[in-house]
């Protein structure tokens, strides 16, 4: 069959088929957050395998690597004065501990608490507890205002403690690891604190001094496993040239379901793996589907993803990231690296028809977007794009998340997911597939690990890569 008919054919099954809606009802359902280091994490493991062996995926497998691990303890945070007041928080996963009865300081706000804040401020932080908010400054890269960097440079500035205020109201708390889990652990208490709560607190420093107490134990567990789940669809003409596309199963604990982010696009990608496999033996090159483990804490199953797979590096023609598969509106192919893919990758969506848009970045979808799963490939020089959506930016005018952009907060729910949504995006990316597995040649070639570094540089990504203790120039991977 042609590839034009197969297509067609893959369509019009992706579109009268609600798999992977109900795949992710089902696991949110049965099996909970996914959280790192969980039952709830293994069992969503072995039943995503089995659904890898349910839809015929050839070499369907389990990747296990060891990380160091995070467990949530008690947590409890309180103005002290000048008022006393007991602060809804949670901690973000692999903040530090207190010792027993906490530590109390005095509150220095540092507005959005971006590179140049702590800079502006630097003698002024010692001893005290930090409150910024989630957000960075217009124009800037996310990046130099991603929380793991606020942690980075409070610590380095000898802060005793870190506050980060959600920049959207509604009441919810945003949570997201500040470390880099797979070799890192926090070194200060870190908490999230909703919009309100920030507030409060800013409302009190305009009149003078406020201290706070942040009491809580949490557990580091060196050691814990992990899992990737891969399965492939073996290509005819180049079975070693492989199109790798991936998206994480783990989620964050504070709500019951992280069912967005990013079970959704494991769940988008294991479909279209479903859909495509009823034409196993038609495709030119290998397509490989994995589900990560562990992105949430930042990137490891990835990270580990890519360690143990350094000797097949250069067989990997491009890795797409599902991060956001069927979670917002206006599909977006947004490149990674190099930039240069963007062309290649217009006329292909061109020439096939592909209704989505093609491009770098902006600033909700930095071309570096370093937190996601991506990243890792990025450092060996692998053609990299994540799919997402460009509904994200206009969802909200903050850089906090709430109800619209509801993932890291409790509010990740099967109810926000919209059937549509989800249909569109399976759709954009089988036809992407498709069209790759037909090619001879890759779109691009990969870039060397002189380029990678010139592009972390060009970007002015070194400063804050070095403050999320993730500047490895020698390794790039960052794991030895
Ligand atoms: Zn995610």
């Amino acid at each position: 069959m042609n590839p034009t008919d197969i297509r067609k054919m893959v369509v019009g099954d992706l579109w009268t088929n609600s798999t992977a809606y109900e795949n992710t009802e089902y696991v949110v359902d049965h099996f909970g957050n996914r959280f790192m280091g969980t039952e709830s994490e293994r069992k969503a493991k072995d039943h995503i395998l089995g659904l890898f062996r349910a839809y015929g995926l050839e070499n369907p497998r389990e990747e296990p690597y060891r990380y160091t691990g995070w467990k949530r303890g008690p947590c409890k945070v309180e103005m002290t004065s000048p008022v006393q007041r007991e602060i809804w928080a949670f901690a973000h996963p692999h903040s530090g501990s207190t010792p027993p009865g906490g530590i109390e300081a005095e509150v220095i706000d540092l507005g959005k608490g971006a590179q140049q804040d702590f800079e502006a401020h630097a003698g002024r932080i010692k001893g005290k507890i930090v409150l910024a908010s989630t957000g960075w400054h217009p124009g800037q890269s996310y990046f130099l205002g991603h929380r793991v960097g606020k942690h980075g440079w409070t610590s380095d500035a000898g802060g005793v403690g870190l506050m980060i205020r959600n920049e959207t109201p509604g009441g919810l708390i945003e949570t997201g690891t500040i470390a880099t889990g797979y070799r890192n652990t926090g070194e200060i208490p870190v908490v999230g604190l909703s919009f309100e709560t920030g507030a409060l607190i800013e409302r009190q420093l305009k009149k003078g001094p406020v201290n706070v107490r942040i009491d809580m134990q949490n557990e580091v567990s060196p050691g814990t496993l992990g899992w990737n789940v891969v399965g492939e669809i073996t290509g005819t003409k180049h079975p070693d040239r492989v199109v790798l596309v991936g998206a994480h199963f783990d989620g964050h604990d504070i709500g019951q379901e992280a069912a967005s982010d990013d079970l959704l696009g494991a769940m988008v990608v294991l479909d279209v793996a479903r859909a495509l496999a009823r034409f196993k033996g038609a495709f030119k090159r290998t397509m490989r589907f994995v589900a990560f483990g562990n992105e949430e804490c930042l990137t490891v199953g990835s990270t580990n993803y890519v360690a143990q797979h350094e000797n097949e590096i250069g067989n990997l023609d491009m890795m797409i990231n599902g991060d956001g598969l069927g979670r917002w509106p206006n599909p977006f192919f947004c490149v990674n690296n190099p930039p240069e893919l963007v062309g290649p990758l217009s006329r292909l969506v061109g020439e096939w028809k592909i209704d989505a848009a093609v491009g770098v970045s902006d600033t909700r979808n930095p071309a570096w977007c370093t937190s996601t799963d991506n990243h890792p490939f990025t450092m060996k020089g692998i053609p990299t794009m994540v799919i997402s959506g460009r509904g994200r930016a206009s969802a909200l005018g903050t850089a906090g998340r709430g109800a619209a952009v509801r993932d890291h907060t409790i509010c990740d729910t099967m109810d926000k997911i919209d059937k549509f949504v989800v249909k569109q995006y399976a759709i954009l990316l089988a036809e992407l597939l498709v069209a790759l597995a037909q090619r001879d040649e890759p779109l691009i070639r990969h870039s060397s690990k002189e380029e990678v570094l010139d592009a972390v540089r060009k970007y002015g990504y070194i400063d804050a890569l070095k403050a999320q203790r993730r500047w490895h120039p020698d390794s790039t991977l960052g794991i030895r």
